[in-house]
Protein backbone atom coordinates (compact mmCIF):
# COMPACT_ATOMS: atom_id res chain seq x y z
CA UNK A 1 0.00 0.00 0.00
CA UNK A 2 1.38 3.82 -1.04
CA UNK A 3 0.73 6.68 1.87
CA UNK A 4 0.27 9.59 0.75
CA UNK A 5 1.72 12.54 2.87
CA UNK A 6 0.01 15.64 1.42
CA UNK A 7 1.42 19.16 2.79
CA UNK A 8 0.16 22.52 1.86
CA UNK A 9 2.80 24.68 0.22
CA UNK A 10 2.87 27.76 1.79
CA UNK A 11 3.91 29.42 -1.68
CA UNK A 12 1.44 28.31 -3.91
CA UNK A 13 -1.16 26.77 -1.42
CA UNK A 14 -1.69 23.84 -3.13
CA UNK A 15 -1.77 20.37 -1.32
CA UNK A 16 1.98 18.54 -2.45
CA UNK A 17 3.56 15.12 -1.96
CA UNK A 18 6.99 16.56 -2.96
CA UNK A 19 8.85 19.50 -1.67
CA UNK A 20 10.74 20.67 1.46
CA UNK A 21 9.97 21.09 4.80
CA UNK A 22 11.05 24.52 6.43
CA UNK A 23 11.18 24.41 10.37
CA UNK A 24 6.61 23.42 10.32
CA UNK A 25 6.43 24.84 7.04
CA UNK A 26 6.17 23.04 3.56
CA UNK A 27 7.19 24.35 -0.13
CA UNK A 28 6.74 22.14 -2.81
CA UNK A 29 8.96 20.94 -5.45
CA UNK A 30 7.67 23.24 -8.23
CA UNK A 31 8.24 26.00 -6.13
CA UNK A 32 11.48 25.64 -4.97
CA UNK A 33 12.51 24.92 -8.42
CA UNK A 34 10.81 28.18 -9.68
CA UNK A 35 12.61 29.96 -6.52
CA UNK A 36 15.65 28.41 -7.36
CA UNK A 37 15.57 29.92 -10.94
CA UNK A 38 14.17 33.42 -9.86
CA UNK A 39 16.03 36.10 -10.21
CA UNK A 40 16.11 39.03 -8.08
CA UNK A 41 15.18 41.38 -10.72
CA UNK A 42 12.31 39.13 -11.31
CA UNK A 43 9.21 40.32 -10.46
CA UNK A 44 8.12 37.44 -9.03
CA UNK A 45 11.27 37.40 -6.25
CA UNK A 46 9.82 40.01 -3.88
CA UNK A 47 6.70 37.61 -3.38
CA UNK A 48 8.88 34.40 -2.48
CA UNK A 49 10.87 37.02 -0.36
CA UNK A 50 7.96 38.05 1.51
CA UNK A 51 6.75 34.59 2.05
CA UNK A 52 9.92 33.20 3.28
CA UNK A 53 10.32 36.15 5.59
CA UNK A 54 6.69 34.95 6.75
CA UNK A 55 8.83 32.07 7.92
CA UNK A 56 11.66 33.52 9.51
CA UNK A 57 9.70 35.82 12.01
CA UNK A 58 7.36 33.44 13.11
CA UNK A 59 10.20 31.17 13.75
CA UNK A 60 12.94 33.48 14.87
CA UNK A 61 15.35 31.55 12.00
ZN1 LIG B 1 4.05 25.30 -4.15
Amino acid sequence: MEQEIMSTCIVCGQPKEQGIHIVNEFICLDCETEMVQTKVEDEKYPFFVHRLRQIAVRYHV
